[in-house]
């Protein structure tokens, strides 16, 4: 379908644009385009460049009944920018929003800058940080995400505890919808119903296009304390990482990784837990929180391996890196290069998925056992018996942990020639532990998002009304449920 005459210069059909705007960063995405299948590519790319262009967008996608799906660094790991959607459409644009971008103003006196969605972590951070500020939000996939992603994902960054979601961190927002602009108040906090706010944080490109936000912004540490504890017994440190998650200290980083999890990054030696604690200020010494965490730790088992902290007393506190331990500056590397990796694995014909979730500490020890087990009984099923996985925390909450899971199994025979021989294995796997999750009352992501991988499970652990409540509100903003149709809700 021509696009107006406008509108051309915006968009494209160019087919390399096409490809890279067809999947997201999961393990399936990078099978099947490791083996050259595209089944669902957009029929164009659009790259706006302002607001009026993404507005130009939809009413031109509403008025020929095309979809349109927001697209920020295509990361997401649940098929959240697939174009995987029904035949009613007569096309579908990949609407890239990563024209829009950069820091716009910065409000000093409250700690807020407005950002453009499409920018993306590093950027973010580089324009933060010429005026000594930061966001610190940094989700593992921090150097290929966006602004914009990360709100309509409610993504998890890497605080441990307190701020873990973006949803914390985000003073108003603002979204071009099918029906309009729908911009909310500049607020610090609000008691005024139901947030306006809220129903955008996870709204996945369903409710309309993010294009701005005020984030809320804070000093660039520059005090920290670092310790690296571990604990011959798993149980044991679930209980010592759960004194210390209610005690109020509220550790920058407190991630306990299982001994499988710690032994190939480094950080452990395979037979121990490991736990990584960190503490950090703008303004005044950590050393002290730290000391009556470990005081915390040594009386749940824990055995201190490595300490440190910077700036050295006496010495002048300075925004340079800061000094850290072996265990967690392996375990930090290894985490970064991860992504690289787990496409690597699949070009040798291994099967790497991970998945995350969040439960109460008194159930956490049955989800555990019941995951674990369910993996088991996938690898019989699927692997030969072959495959492992393994547990961390990325986050703690004082009534209950985010375990993050990560499972690596061998792919079937011709598994280096044939996508079935990896996707079958994996997809018996993700569907045995997913349901494994749920019934051991977790949620299906903790911050991975929904999508349309996830749909199914989201629809079966939310409320019904909900559901309703929430299918009401996406008619009232995109009337023809053009944006991002199949993500969180059925298509209508
Ligand atoms: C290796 C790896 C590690 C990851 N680690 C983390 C992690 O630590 N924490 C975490 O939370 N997630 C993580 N993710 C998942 C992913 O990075 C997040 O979901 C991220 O927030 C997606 O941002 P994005 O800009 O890439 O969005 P995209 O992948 O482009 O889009 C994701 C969803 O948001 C919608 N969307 C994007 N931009 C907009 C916009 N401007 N307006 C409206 N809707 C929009 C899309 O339509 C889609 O539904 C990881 C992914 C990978 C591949």
């Amino acid at each position: 379908m021509p696009p107006p005459g406008v509108l051309g210069a915006i968009l494209t059909d160019e087919p390399y644009e096409r490809c890279l705007h067809s999947y997201g960063r999961s393990f399936r995405d990078a099978v099947r385009g490791s083996f050259g299948q595209y089944p669902n590519p957009p029929d164009l790319v659009a790259k706006p460049a302002s607001e009026e262009d993404v507005a130009a967008i939809l009413d031109w996608c509403a008025s020929t009944g095309q979809a349109c799906i927001a697209f920020g660094g295509g990361s997401s790991v649940v098929g959240g920018v697939e174009p995987d959607i029904s035949d009613k459409w007569k096309g579908v644009v990949s609407l890239d929003c990563t024209g829009l971008a950069g820091v716009l103003e910065i409000d000093r006196r409250s700690l807020a800058a407005r950002v453009a969605a499409g920018t993306f972590g590093p950027a973010l951070e580089r324009e933060l940080g010429r005026e000594g500020l930061t966001f610190r939000h940094f989700p593992q996939s921090f150097e290929f995400s966006t602004v914009g992603g990360w709100i309509a994902t409610r993504s998890g960054g890497h605080f441990a505890t307190r701020y873990t979601h973006v949803d914390d961190l985000v003073e108003s927002i603002r979204m071009i919808t099918p029906a309009g602009l729908y911009e909310s108040r500049r607020l610090p906090g609000s008691g005024a119903g139901p947030s306006p706010d809220r129903l955008v944080l996870g709204s996945e490109g369903t409710l309309g296009v993010v294009t701005q936000a005020w984030l809320r912004v804070r000093e660039r540490p520059l005090f920290r304390a670092k310790a690296t504890v571990r604990f011959a017994n798993f149980d044991r440190a679930v209980e010592a990482v759960r004194t210390v998650s209610q005690s109020g200290l509220e550790p920058a980083n407190c991630r306990l990784l299982d001994a499988a999890e710690a032994a190939p990054s480094g950080a452990g030696d395979g037979e121990h837990a490991v736990l990584l604690l960190g503490f950090e200020s703008a303004r005044v010494r950590v050393e002290p929180l730290m000391s009556l965490a470990l005081e915390c730790l040594k009386d749940c088992g824990g055995e201190i391996v490595e300490q440190t902290a910077s700036p050295a007393p006496g010495a002048a506190a300075t925004a340079t890196a800061p000094t850290s331990g072996a265990a967690a500056d392996s375990w930090r590397s290894s985490f970064m290069s991860a992504p690289y990796l787990r496409d690597a694995l699949v070009l040798t014909g291994a099967v790497c998925e991970t998945f995350e979730t969040a439960i109460t500490w008194d159930r956490f020890s049955e989800l555990h056992a019941a995951v674990l087990e369910a993996a088991a009984g996938a690898f019989r099923d699927a692997t030969s018996g072959k495959g492992s996985i393994s547990c961390r925390f990325t986050h703690v909450y004082p009534d209950g942990p985010a375990p993050y899971f990560t499972v690596v199994a061998p792919g079937g025979a011709g598994a280096a020639s044939d996508p079935s021989a990896l996707l079958g294995p994996w997809s018996t796997i993700k569907q045995a532990c997913s349901e494994a999750v749920l019934a051991a009352g977790g949620t299906i992501t903790h911050h991975h998002a929904v999508g349309r991988d996830h749909r199914e499970y989201y629809g079966r652990q939310s409320p019904g009304l909900f559901q309703a409540a929430l299918a009401a509100a996406k008619r009232e903003l995109d009337p023809s449920g053009m944006c991002n149709p199949g993500v969180l809700l059925p298509e209508r």
